[in-house]
């Protein structure tokens, strides 16, 4: 397979960086460079997409966006696939 332009991978971590579970389980305070401190944050859902729920963290005092992550949804594509 050549590459094309989307990235399908059937399976395994998503190329990157991985966070563990602990990490991903609350997120919420993280580092706001408009507030130049630690803050309260908001989760947002972005996409669906087949490999995962992409969320996003905005700040709750400015609303900039802070960070994002990935949620692995394991039993959506264990539906498609059978
Ligand atoms: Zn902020």
């Amino acid at each position: 397979m050549e590459n094309g332009p989307f990235r399908y991978a059937p399976y395994g971590p998503a190329p990157g960086k991985e966070q563990s579970d602990f990490q991903e389980l609350e997120a919420t305070e993280l580092y706001c460079p408009q507030c130049r401190r630690a803050v309260p944050v908001r989760k947002f859902l972005l996409l669906v997409l087949p490999e995962g729920d992409k969320y996003e963290y905005r700040c709750q005092v400015c609303g900039a966006k802070v960070g994002d992550k990935m949620d692995k949804t394991g039993q959506f594509y264990g539906l498609l696939r059978r």
